[in-house]
Protein backbone atom coordinates (compact mmCIF):
# COMPACT_ATOMS: atom_id res chain seq x y z
CA UNK A 1 0.00 0.00 0.00
CA UNK A 2 1.46 3.32 -0.94
CA UNK A 3 0.55 6.24 1.88
CA UNK A 4 2.82 8.64 0.41
CA UNK A 5 1.77 11.19 -2.56
CA UNK A 6 4.85 12.71 -3.99
CA UNK A 7 3.32 14.88 -6.90
CA UNK A 8 0.54 17.49 -5.81
CA UNK A 9 -0.60 21.09 -6.17
CA UNK A 10 -2.40 23.55 -4.51
CA UNK A 11 -3.89 27.01 -5.32
CA UNK A 12 -0.58 28.22 -5.09
CA UNK A 13 -0.26 26.48 -8.56
CA UNK A 14 -2.09 28.61 -11.28
CA UNK A 15 -4.28 25.53 -12.08
CA UNK A 16 -5.17 24.16 -8.56
CA UNK A 17 -8.46 24.44 -7.37
CA UNK A 18 -7.78 23.05 -2.73
CA UNK A 19 -5.94 25.12 -0.46
CA UNK A 20 -3.22 23.82 0.80
CA UNK A 21 -4.19 23.41 4.40
CA UNK A 22 -7.46 21.52 2.93
CA UNK A 23 -5.32 18.91 1.11
CA UNK A 24 -3.52 18.63 4.19
CA UNK A 25 -6.60 17.37 6.13
CA UNK A 26 -7.29 15.33 2.90
CA UNK A 27 -4.49 13.43 3.66
CA UNK A 28 -5.16 12.47 6.85
CA UNK A 29 -8.59 11.61 6.18
CA UNK A 30 -6.71 8.84 3.69
CA UNK A 31 -4.60 7.82 6.08
CA UNK A 32 -1.43 8.81 4.61
CA UNK A 33 2.00 9.38 5.81
CA UNK A 34 3.83 11.55 3.87
CA UNK A 35 2.93 14.30 1.30
CA UNK A 36 4.94 16.21 -1.16
CA UNK A 37 3.74 19.89 -2.60
CA UNK A 38 5.52 20.19 -6.10
CA UNK A 39 3.64 23.62 -7.29
CA UNK A 40 4.71 24.30 -10.78
CA UNK A 41 7.48 26.42 -11.85
CA UNK A 42 7.10 26.84 -15.97
CA UNK A 43 9.43 29.97 -16.15
CA UNK A 44 10.29 31.41 -19.77
CA UNK A 45 6.22 29.03 -20.83
CA UNK A 46 4.07 32.32 -20.50
CA UNK A 47 4.91 35.85 -20.83
CA UNK A 48 2.09 36.59 -18.64
CA UNK A 49 4.26 34.90 -15.55
CA UNK A 50 1.52 32.00 -14.88
CA UNK A 51 2.85 28.83 -13.43
CA UNK A 52 5.81 30.48 -11.82
CA UNK A 53 4.65 29.94 -8.00
CA UNK A 54 5.55 32.47 -5.81
CA UNK A 55 8.02 30.89 -4.08
CA UNK A 56 8.26 32.92 -1.05
CA UNK A 57 4.76 32.55 -0.16
CA UNK A 58 5.04 28.92 -0.85
CA UNK A 59 7.62 27.98 1.34
CA UNK A 60 6.24 30.29 4.07
CA UNK A 61 3.02 28.70 4.39
CA UNK A 62 3.98 25.62 4.07
CA UNK A 63 6.68 25.40 6.67
CA UNK A 64 4.28 26.94 8.60
CA UNK A 65 1.60 24.07 7.94
CA UNK A 66 4.52 21.22 8.23
CA UNK A 67 4.82 22.83 11.74
CA UNK A 68 1.05 22.68 12.57
CA UNK A 69 0.42 18.94 11.85
CA UNK A 70 3.91 17.61 12.70
CA UNK A 71 2.87 14.57 14.80
CA UNK A 72 -0.24 14.03 12.21
CA UNK A 73 1.20 14.31 8.93
CA UNK A 74 5.11 14.83 7.22
CA UNK A 75 4.11 17.38 4.67
CA UNK A 76 7.52 17.79 2.32
CA UNK A 77 8.74 20.82 0.16
CA UNK A 78 9.01 20.32 -3.42
CA UNK A 79 8.71 21.95 -6.62
CA UNK A 80 7.82 20.99 -10.32
CA UNK A 81 10.01 22.39 -12.87
CA UNK A 82 9.11 22.93 -16.59
CA UNK A 83 12.47 21.67 -18.21
CA UNK A 84 13.28 23.21 -21.64
CA UNK A 85 16.37 22.74 -23.45
CA UNK A 86 16.82 26.69 -23.99
CA UNK A 87 20.42 28.50 -22.04
CA UNK A 88 18.28 31.33 -20.02
CA UNK A 89 15.79 28.54 -19.24
CA UNK A 90 18.63 26.12 -17.65
CA UNK A 91 20.66 29.10 -16.51
CA UNK A 92 17.65 29.99 -14.26
CA UNK A 93 16.78 26.61 -12.51
CA UNK A 94 20.52 26.57 -11.69
CA UNK A 95 20.21 29.04 -9.56
CA UNK A 96 16.80 28.71 -8.59
CA UNK A 97 16.47 25.26 -7.51
CA UNK A 98 19.97 25.83 -5.40
CA UNK A 99 18.34 28.58 -3.94
CA UNK A 100 15.86 27.09 -2.05
CA UNK A 101 15.73 23.96 0.41
CA UNK A 102 13.34 21.01 -1.71
CA UNK A 103 13.13 17.89 -0.16
CA UNK A 104 12.17 17.12 -3.75
CA UNK A 105 12.75 18.11 -7.25
CA UNK A 106 10.59 16.87 -10.55
CA UNK A 107 11.67 17.80 -13.86
CA UNK A 108 8.76 18.05 -16.04
CA UNK A 109 8.57 18.49 -20.29
CA UNK A 110 5.26 20.51 -19.98
CA UNK A 111 5.92 21.83 -24.23
CA UNK A 112 7.66 21.38 -27.28
CA UNK A 113 9.43 24.09 -28.82
CA UNK A 114 7.96 26.23 -25.99
CA UNK A 115 4.33 25.53 -27.15
CA UNK A 116 1.64 23.63 -24.96
CA UNK A 117 0.28 20.12 -26.20
CA UNK A 118 -3.04 21.04 -23.89
CA UNK A 119 -4.25 23.21 -26.78
CA UNK A 120 -5.09 21.30 -29.73
CA UNK A 121 -3.92 23.73 -32.46
CA UNK A 122 -0.44 22.21 -30.75
CA UNK A 123 -1.05 19.17 -33.03
CA UNK A 124 -1.43 21.02 -36.35
CA UNK A 125 2.62 21.49 -36.28
CA UNK A 126 2.50 17.72 -37.30
CA UNK A 127 1.98 15.20 -39.67
CA UNK A 128 -0.01 12.98 -37.29
CA UNK A 129 0.05 12.40 -33.05
CA UNK A 130 3.04 9.59 -33.36
CA UNK A 131 5.14 12.50 -34.86
CA UNK A 132 4.34 14.93 -32.20
CA UNK A 133 5.01 12.15 -29.71
CA UNK A 134 8.23 11.68 -31.39
CA UNK A 135 9.08 15.38 -30.96
CA UNK A 136 7.89 15.55 -27.23
CA UNK A 137 10.45 12.34 -26.53
CA UNK A 138 13.38 14.03 -28.19
CA UNK A 139 12.90 17.18 -26.47
CA UNK A 140 12.95 15.14 -22.73
CA UNK A 141 15.70 13.92 -24.35
CA UNK A 142 17.59 16.92 -24.63
CA UNK A 143 16.69 17.89 -21.23
CA UNK A 144 17.70 14.67 -19.98
CA UNK A 145 21.12 15.48 -20.89
CA UNK A 146 21.73 19.10 -20.51
CA UNK A 147 19.54 19.45 -16.60
CA UNK A 148 21.31 17.92 -13.39
CA UNK A 149 19.87 19.13 -10.40
CA UNK A 150 16.36 17.18 -9.92
CA UNK A 151 15.38 13.69 -8.78
CA UNK A 152 12.39 11.77 -11.05
CA UNK A 153 11.26 13.27 -14.33
CA UNK A 154 8.00 13.75 -14.35
CA UNK A 155 4.96 12.07 -16.61
CA UNK A 156 7.83 10.86 -18.98
CA UNK A 157 4.48 10.69 -21.44
CA UNK A 158 2.51 13.26 -20.70
CA UNK A 159 1.91 14.49 -24.29
CA UNK A 160 -0.22 11.35 -24.91
CA UNK A 161 -3.11 12.36 -22.53
CA UNK A 162 -3.32 15.34 -25.21
CA UNK A 163 -3.27 13.64 -28.68
CA UNK A 164 -6.47 12.59 -30.55
CA UNK A 165 -5.82 8.88 -30.47
CA UNK A 166 -4.11 9.29 -26.89
CA UNK A 167 -2.07 6.38 -25.91
CA UNK A 168 -4.18 4.14 -28.33
CA UNK A 169 -1.64 2.60 -30.91
CA UNK A 170 1.66 3.81 -28.43
CA UNK A 171 3.74 0.64 -28.25
CA UNK A 172 7.18 1.01 -26.99
CA UNK A 173 9.15 -0.21 -29.95
CA UNK A 174 7.98 2.47 -32.27
CA UNK A 175 9.69 4.93 -30.51
CA UNK A 176 12.47 2.43 -28.96
CA UNK A 177 15.17 4.79 -31.03
CA UNK A 178 14.10 7.46 -28.72
CA UNK A 179 13.30 6.47 -25.39
CA UNK A 180 16.59 3.76 -25.06
CA UNK A 181 18.21 6.71 -25.06
CA UNK A 182 16.19 8.75 -22.99
CA UNK A 183 16.16 6.03 -20.25
CA UNK A 184 19.62 5.26 -20.27
CA UNK A 185 20.34 9.04 -20.01
CA UNK A 186 18.23 9.04 -16.66
CA UNK A 187 19.72 5.97 -15.27
CA UNK A 188 23.00 6.94 -15.73
CA UNK A 189 22.78 10.13 -14.37
CA UNK A 190 21.04 8.48 -11.28
CA UNK A 191 17.38 10.16 -11.76
CA UNK A 192 14.07 8.05 -11.08
CA UNK A 193 11.69 8.42 -13.08
CA UNK A 194 7.54 9.30 -12.05
CA UNK A 195 4.70 6.54 -12.22
CA UNK A 196 2.13 9.58 -11.92
CA UNK A 197 -1.62 7.94 -11.54
CA UNK A 198 -3.16 10.94 -12.92
CA UNK A 199 -3.35 8.66 -16.57
CA UNK A 200 -5.79 6.53 -15.25
CA UNK A 201 -8.20 9.12 -14.20
CA UNK A 202 -8.33 10.66 -17.32
CA UNK A 203 -9.47 7.00 -18.83
CA UNK A 204 -6.08 5.72 -20.12
CA UNK A 205 -5.74 2.41 -18.34
CA UNK A 206 -2.30 3.70 -17.79
CA UNK A 207 -0.30 5.65 -15.71
CA UNK A 208 2.13 8.09 -17.06
CA UNK A 209 4.41 7.00 -18.13
CA UNK A 210 2.50 3.84 -19.99
CA UNK A 211 3.74 0.57 -18.52
CA UNK A 212 5.99 -0.88 -21.27
CA UNK A 213 8.40 2.50 -20.42
CA UNK A 214 7.69 1.26 -16.66
CA UNK A 215 8.86 -2.16 -17.31
CA UNK A 216 12.00 -1.14 -20.02
CA UNK A 217 13.03 1.37 -17.67
CA UNK A 218 13.52 -1.27 -14.74
CA UNK A 219 14.86 -3.48 -17.20
CA UNK A 220 17.46 -1.11 -18.12
CA UNK A 221 18.30 -1.15 -14.44
CA UNK A 222 16.48 1.73 -13.46
CA UNK A 223 15.93 3.06 -9.73
CA UNK A 224 12.59 2.53 -7.93
CA UNK A 225 10.22 5.00 -9.44
CA UNK A 226 8.80 7.77 -7.28
CA UNK A 227 4.67 7.58 -7.20
CA UNK A 228 2.15 10.54 -7.22
CA UNK A 229 -1.40 11.60 -8.11
CA UNK A 230 -0.69 15.05 -9.56
CA UNK A 231 -4.03 15.67 -7.67
CA UNK A 232 -4.95 19.96 -8.29
CA UNK A 233 -7.71 19.28 -5.86
CA UNK A 234 -8.38 16.76 -2.64
CA UNK A 235 -10.29 14.51 -4.47
CA UNK A 236 -7.72 13.34 -6.55
CA UNK A 237 -5.16 13.08 -3.90
CA UNK A 238 -3.77 9.29 -4.21
CA UNK A 239 -6.32 8.59 -6.60
CA UNK A 240 -5.78 5.27 -8.42
CA UNK A 241 -2.73 4.09 -6.49
CA UNK A 242 -3.98 0.78 -5.67
CA UNK A 243 -3.35 0.29 -9.83
CA UNK A 244 -0.26 2.12 -9.93
CA UNK A 245 1.49 -0.34 -7.34
CA UNK A 246 0.36 -2.82 -9.74
CA UNK A 247 2.02 -1.16 -12.37
CA UNK A 248 5.04 -1.06 -10.38
CA UNK A 249 5.00 -4.95 -9.55
CA UNK A 250 4.43 -5.81 -13.15
CA UNK A 251 7.14 -3.80 -14.31
CA UNK A 252 9.46 -5.77 -11.69
CA UNK A 253 9.56 -3.51 -8.65
CA UNK A 254 8.90 -4.24 -5.34
CA UNK A 255 9.79 -0.94 -3.76
CA UNK A 256 9.25 2.58 -4.53
CA UNK A 257 11.25 5.72 -3.69
CA UNK A 258 10.44 9.30 -1.66
CA UNK A 259 12.79 11.71 -1.27
CA UNK A 260 13.13 13.99 1.88
CA UNK A 261 15.76 16.69 1.97
CA UNK A 262 16.86 15.51 -1.79
CA UNK A 263 17.72 11.89 -0.06
CA UNK A 264 16.23 9.17 -1.70
CA UNK A 265 14.92 6.98 0.24
CA UNK A 266 12.80 3.25 -0.68
CA UNK A 267 9.65 2.00 0.46
CA UNK A 268 8.28 -1.25 -0.14
CA UNK A 269 5.22 -1.59 -2.01
CA UNK A 270 3.33 -4.28 0.64
CA UNK A 271 -0.08 -4.76 -1.45
CA UNK A 272 -1.14 -8.07 -1.91
CA UNK A 273 -0.02 -9.64 -4.69
ZN1 LIG B 1 3.28 18.16 -14.81
ZN1 LIG C 1 2.03 18.32 -11.73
Amino acid sequence: MIKTDCHLHSTFSTDGHSDMESEINHAIELGLDTICFTEHNDYGTNADGSFVVDIRAYHDKLYQLKEKYSGRIEVLFGIEAGFQPTDHIYDYFKGYLKAWDFDFIIGSSHVVKNKDPYFPVFFDDYADDDAAYRAYFEEELENARMYENYDSYGHLDYILRYGKTRNKYFTYEKFADVLDPLLKTLISHGKCIEVNSAGFRKDMGNPNPHIDIVKRYHELGGLPPTVGSDAHACEDMAADFDKAAQVLFEAGYDSYSIFKGRRRYELKLKTSC
